[in-house]
């Protein structure tokens, strides 16, 4: 939450609170109101979940018990037998509301956040999907337009892949492509935007960045080469290498599609020169 919303929220608390009090004072009726407390409680749970709704049901539950002796004592309850029993029920009521909504609200902004997360991630890697990835190609060539910035995109192609799932099977294919996603992952700025484009195949957008994308995408060709897989027990280390190919916002594409096409078309080129290089 920005400071902003804190502000706001604890306002919005704060402001309930001392409505429902001064109400309560203004009319003298306690039994007909004494509810509207559940006002705080609720946006204190919404907002900041168990600990913010405990403790605004215990400030609530404190109110109400003060309003209630401070009226025996001036004579304005007169009725505090039954009056009692509805104020221990409130205070109770109170409490275990800031509990049982808070618990409620913090579980299901857990369970939000966990479906955002995977709803842009790639289960098996980690790294952006393809959907996140053609919206953030979309948003990074307007505001590369906008600022007349470069945008690179390196499309990577893992070789002879087929050879590796027949050899060793699909579980150890899945732990390469999670072992190689880490390669890439390392090997770029923590800005770049590298996402799961297809089975095996990854793309790495890279802001701001020119030719020197063809740097950047050697490093990683380099890292693979040199990186030692899990393979099986007759075959413990295991060598792969990557191709990959290059293209850059506006010099080689006027658009998003055009800019992967292009980086496709190079990645073609790097796979029909044979292989394990890179080509813009
Ligand atoms: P090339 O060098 O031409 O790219 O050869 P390749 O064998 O890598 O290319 P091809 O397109 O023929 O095969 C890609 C293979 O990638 C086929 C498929 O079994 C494998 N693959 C795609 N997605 C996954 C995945 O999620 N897990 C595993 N284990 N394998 C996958
Ligand atoms: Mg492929
Ligand atoms: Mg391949």
């Amino acid at each position: 939450m920005r400071p902003g919303q804190h502000l706001a929220s604890v306002l919005l608390i704060v402001v309930s609170l001392a409505f429902v009090s001064i109400f309560i004072g203004s009319t003298g009726q306690l039994s007909l109101y004494w509810y509207l407390y559940i006002i705080p409680i609720f946006v204190a749970a919404v907002t900041y979940d168990l600990i913010g709704s405990l403790v605004v049901g215990i400030v609530s539950a404190g109110a109400l018990a003060w309003w209630f002796y401070s009226g025996v004592e001036a004579g304005l309850i007169t009725n505090s037998d039954v009056l009692g029993h509805e104020v221990v029920l409130g205070t109770a009521i109170f409490i275990g509301a800031g509990l049982v909504l808070g618990f409620i609200s913090g579980k299901q902004k857990k369970q939000q956040a966990q479906l955002e997360r995977l709803s842009v991630h790639d289960r098996l890697t980690g790294l952006y999907n393809y959907s996140y990835f053609v919206d953030r190609l979309d948003e990074e060539i307007k505001r590369s337009k906008r600022y007349e910035t470069p945008l690179a995109l390196i499309m990577i192609d893992i070789d002879h892949f087929k050879e590796f799932n027949d050899e060793f099977g699909h579980e150890k294919g899945n732990r390469f492509l999670k072992d190689l996603a880490g390669i890439i992952k390392k090997k770029v700025r923590d800005i770049d935007i590298v996402a799961r484009y297809g089975g095996e195949e990854f793309a790495v957008l890279l802001p701001n960045i020119n030719k020197e994308a063809k740097e950047a995408a050697e490093r990683i060709r380099k890292a693979v080469e040199a990186a030692e897989f899990e393979g099986d027990i007759e075959q413990p280390v295991v060598k792969k290498t990557i191709s990959a190919g290059i293209a850059v916002y506006p010099i080689d594409a006027g658009n998003d599609t055009e800019l992967v096409v292009k980086a496709d078309d190079a990645l073609y080129k790097a796979k029909e020169s044979g292989r394990n290089m890179v080509c813009d």
